[in-house]
């Protein structure tokens, strides 16, 4: 037990005393990061509570063909651990995921692990200031504190279509790639193009026999700068780390221009926010010469509106003899194929569904994993009835003791481990300050998030996602109620400045 812990045993002997300090809710780059920043600050007592088999998150559950990266990977890194031998400029999930392991095994994060265990409902306990955390092999376990690291895509969406439980074929969902399934020769329908369609198209039209791809939203989708990185220069990274950070610092000023400056400040600066579509546009040109296609290929919306993919492969694909581009809505599932509206039947052997997630603002997943907070605050009732918000994207008033990695807000959009090195770092100054002034719970102000939360909401009702360029462009940046809660509209620099600065009184604290 640290120093820190010790104080926080003196001061709650009146209470009784939870199972551990902190328990972490996830074993993702979220999860890990936050315990990272735990180890690094002197706590021990922490458990990750992790429901697969293995850390990783994303990058162990989603193992289609191909999946990468789609920022670079100089970016994709913590400040503190950057890797400098990444083998290529977008490396494959394989390589992600070789560097969260090498993350838990360097920070000695293993021992805190409790893989195959699935945090099934969270109970605030008011007499003992601690949460209940029901497991899912029917144990519980108590925490002073929580931090959630549950990701943003927490769940697959299965799409509601009618017939879909008839068909007689195989249907793969592709976070839990079947990594037997040989789809060679086969006949083959894709249902989707966001960005892990735009990955795993391309690699089954080269075997499939047949390969229909079903599109609602055209995606834009730009040239990938993806070549191996030469080893000289992963060896100059590595003796040279200041060299990968000036690098790091010049791409992630790139990233944040493109995919946070047009989506937050593209009404501002309107002629410029045109430049990337414009660019999407000039890469279609240059990949499919039949005009039709084009078009059906272009997004009806502006840049931006949704997220952006790369890839060198995804348009020229759509060429192929064995691939077609699908765009009448579909009407159903039939024991052999997909029908759709305008009556034509193409059959098939195998459904691929790369139809999104449901996301961690749903009341859905509160439903399924009851969270029960202070004062009959309920999560799930939350996020049906109000609106979405969370002080600084990490706490919310009902919530004591709990601080989100990703909550509404959090994400600036440029790199996600900006965003959880910021939320850590938040969560762990409230942590430090109660256990410094002996409180045993802690709760954000009503006063504190109102405020944060008009905040974001001026910023993002000025944003490009409220602007006419968005309509109709079905972005999961938009939540249930219209706002823009998905990202934090502010420069990812504001939100590391705000992570250190923000005001301990925020926060009411309690013994
Ligand atoms: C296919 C894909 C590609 C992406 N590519 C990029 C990219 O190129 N650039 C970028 O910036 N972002 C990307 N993202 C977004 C984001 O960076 C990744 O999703 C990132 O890995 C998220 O890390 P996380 O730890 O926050 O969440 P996750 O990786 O989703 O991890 C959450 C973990 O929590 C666990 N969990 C959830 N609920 C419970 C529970 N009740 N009990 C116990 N465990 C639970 C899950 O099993 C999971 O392991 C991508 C996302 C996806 C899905």
């Amino acid at each position: 037990m640290t120093v820190t812990e010790a104080r926080a045993d003196v001061t709650t002997t009146a209470r009784r005393q939870p199972d551990m300090l902190v328990a972490i809710i996830g074993g993702g780059i979220g999860g890990l990061g936050a315990a990272i920043q735990l180890r690094r600050n002197g706590y021990t007592a922490f458990t990750i509570f992790e429901r697969a088999d293995d850390i990783g998150g994303t990058w162990h559950t989603n193992r289609y063909p191909d999946v990468a990266v789609d920022i670079p990977g100089i970016v994709y890194q913590f400040s503190f651990e950057k890797n400098p031998s990444w083998s290529r400029t977008f490396p494959k999930g394989s390589e992600v995921q070789s560097y969260i392991a090498h993350l838990a095994d360097k920070y000695r994060l293993r021992e805190h692990l409790r893989l195959r265990t699935e945090v099934m409902r969270r109970e605030w306990d008011e007499d003992n200031h601690y949460w209940i955390l029901t497991l899912s092999d029917g144990t519980t376990v108590t925490a002073r504190f929580v931090i959630t690291a549950l990701g943003a895509f927490v769940e697959p969406r299965v799409p509601d279509i009618p017939g879909l439980e008839d068909f007689s074929g195989r249907v793969i969902q592709t976070q839990a790639w079947d990594d037997d399934a040989d789809l060679t020769g086969k006949r083959v329908a894709v249902i989707g193009t966001g960005a892990t369609a735009v990955q795993v198209v391309p690699q089954l039209a080269r075997t499939a026999a047949q390969l229909d791809v079903y599109q609602r939203r055209a995606i834009w989708v730009f040239a990938k700068p993806d070549f191996a990185i030469p080893r000289p220069v992963q060896v100059a990274f590595k003796y040279l780390p200041f060299l990968q950070s000036a690098i790091r610092g010049v791409v992630a000023g790139f990233v944040e221009l493109g995919l946070v400056g047009i989506t937050v400040y593209g009404k501002q600066i309107a002629p410029l926010a045109k430049i990337p579509e414009w660019g999407c546009r000039a890469y279609l040109f240059t990949q499919v010469r039949d005009r039709e296609l084009r078009r059906r290929l272009t997004p009806d919306y502006g840049f931006g509106c949704k997220r952006p993919s790369v890839s060198n492969v995804y348009y020229r694909t759509f060429t192929e003899e064995n691939v077609s581009l699908i765009t009448e809505a579909i009407e159903c599932i039939t024991p052999t194929g997909i029908r759709t509206r305008d009556g034509r039947h193409r059959e098939i052997d195998t459904l691929v569904l790369a139809t999104g997630f449901e996301m961690s603002n749903s009341p859905i997943v509160y439903q399924r994993r009851p969270v029960k907070g202070r004062n009959g605050f309920d999560l799930a009732a939350f996020y049906e009835t109000q609106r979405a918000a969370a002080y600084e994207g990490v706490s919310m008033p009902g919530l004591p003791n709990t601080f989100m990695i990703f909550g509404p807000y959090s994400w600036s959009g440029s790199s996600w481990h900006v965003m959880v090195e910021n939320a850590s770092r938040h969560a762990l100054r409230v942590i430090d300050e109660a256990l410094r002034r002996g409180a045993t719970a802690v709760e954000i102000s009503t006063a504190a998030n109102d405020r944060f939360h008009q905040f974001v909401s001026k910023r993002g009702s000025e944003t490009l996602m409220h602007g006419a360029a968005c309509v109709g462009s079905n972005s999961y940046y938009l939540d249930r109620n219209g706002d823009f809660s998905f990202l934090r509209p502010t420069t990812a620099y504001q939100s590391t400045r705000a992570s250190k600065t923000f005001d301990l009184d925020d926060y009411i604290y309690e013994k």
